[in-house]
């Protein structure tokens, strides 16, 4: 019998391709995620799903799938998931770590730059007709960043690829994360700091932590208060690491200088969000990950890992390795 895959959403057809080399694939060619109702029925007898960031795997659409054997996720944050109850009932959850670490580090080192020297500003004053002045000694002024201090919040893969450019910009770089990575520190000359002093010293500030009940609502009030009035903050992570009400109140309020976001508490974000009409603070969709060749890479990956776990094989991309002591890998496709 041929195992069945949902595929939650339209992806990149090199992902469409390996699952439908082995198994029956029920396609939902749209660019939305489906209904939560739309989800429900049509997982009822599926050995799999592939799904991204935007569909919630919880306890009820894992116990409306009592086939359901793996779940592959075309992302590396796993908040949606309930890793917990998924594991406890033996499914297996494949990801896409490493393959979108380069790339996201891109965004955020370009939210850096833009938030820093007010690009996307002063274009907006261009388009606008408001370019009166040729040049003047005091217009438009924005912040260094060659030579600042870098504080990374999260020093995992793309917390060190967005170290790794800084080190291009002669930043000093400090970083805090749950534990000391000595190795790092060494290879890219980083100093370690706990969180409040890498608030309180740093010029920019980027945010690279899942989110876990740990880290949500990570950089609050206190923690604004915490850095410089001339700092800016970027966040690349998942939107509720920040305390978002914090932070339209310190951008306000002048406790730091600026933010450059791409992802919010609530995504989309809603037009009467007091972001938007902020000139200080520079907005991306969550486009952290949007490459064609990233892209392409991760639905590829998501792919790999639902067919190597229907194979019998334990893919490099799993993420709750206890599964397996739970459901042992069986060979259920050739
Ligand atoms: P990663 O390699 O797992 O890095 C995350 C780092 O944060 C790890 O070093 C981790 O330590 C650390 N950490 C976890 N909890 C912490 C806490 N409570 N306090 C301090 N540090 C903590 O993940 P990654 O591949 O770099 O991705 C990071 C996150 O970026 C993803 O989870 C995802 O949400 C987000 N992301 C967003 C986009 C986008 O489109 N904007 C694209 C890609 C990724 P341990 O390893 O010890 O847990």
């Amino acid at each position: 019998m041929k195992m069945k895959v949902y595929v939650t959403r339209r992806i990149p057809e090199i992902g469409l391709k390996i699952l439908r080399e082995y198994c029956e694939v029920i396609y939902r060619d749209e660019l939305a995620p489906p209904t939560r109702k739309e989800l429900l029925d049509n997982i009822k007898d599926v050995d799999a799903i592939y799904c991204t960031l935007n569909e919630r795997i919880d306890r009820e659409v894992i116990d409306s799938s009592p086939r359901l054997k793996v779940v592959g996720t075309m992302s590396v944050g796993v908040d949606h998931i309930d890793i917990d109850y998924a594991t406890s009932k033996g499914v297996y959850i494949v990801y896409t770590p490493g393959v979108l670490t380069e790339t996201t580090a891109d965004l955020a080192f370009a939210l850096i730059l833009s938030t820093a020297r007010r690009v996307v500003e002063t274009d907006r004053i261009i388009r606008e007709g408001k370019w009166k002045l040729a040049w003047a000694p005091t217009m438009m002024l924005g912040y260094e960043v060659y030579g600042k201090t870098l504080g990374i919040i999260g020093l995992g893969r793309i917390g060190a690829a967005v170290a790794r450019r800084a080190k291009g910009f002669r930043m000093k770089i400090l970083y805090y994360d749950k534990i000391r990575r000595e190795d790092l520190e060494r290879e890219l000359e980083i100093e370690f700091r706990e969180i409040d002093d890498l608030l309180r010293e740093s010029d920019f500030i980027s945010i690279h932590v899942p989110l876990t009940n740990e880290t949500r609502h990570l950089i609050g009030e206190r923690e604004l208060r915490l850095m410089k009035p001339t700092a800016i903050l970027v966040n690349t992570s998942r939107g509720p690491v920040v305390d978002e009400k914090a932070l339209v109140k310190a951008l306000r309020e002048g406790w730091i200088a600026g933010a450059g976001l791409d992802v919010f508490e609530e995504e989309p974000l809603p037009p009467t969000s007091p972001l938007i009409e902020m000139p200080n603070t520079v907005l991306t969709p969550h486009i952290g990950s949007a490459t064609y060749d990233t892209r392409n890479r991760m639905a590829q990956y998501a792919a790999e890992g639902i067919i190597k776990v229907l194979k019998g094989e334990e893919p490099e991309n799993l993420y709750n390795r206890e599964v397996v002591k739970i459901r042992p890998l069986t060979k259920l496709i050739d």
